[in-house]
């Protein structure tokens, strides 16, 4: 589970970025902490970067479903 000491350095945003499903290899819009819907595992990929295609496998508890739980928040 991803980890944090000082909450004022994030915010809660509820927008539908957090609901997507990413699948390994695919090129990601926010660069932030995913994690595997399936097993809890997590990775950081930077903006406009793969998800990594061979980051762990599963036996038989089904695919790598990535889920972005924290984006970082870059100036325009
Ligand atoms: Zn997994």
């Amino acid at each position: 589970m991803a980890q944090f000491k000082y909450s004022a350095f994030l915010h809660e945003a509820r927008v539908p970025a957090f609901d997507r499903d990413w699948q390994p290899g695919q090129v990601v819009a926010n660069g932030g902490i995913y994690r595997c819907k399936t097993c809890g595992d997590e990775t950081v990929v930077a903006k406009n970067a793969a998800l990594p295609m061979n980051h762990h496998r599963h036996d038989l508890r089904g695919p790598v479903v990535w889920q972005m739980i924290v984006f970082a928040q870059q100036r325009p």
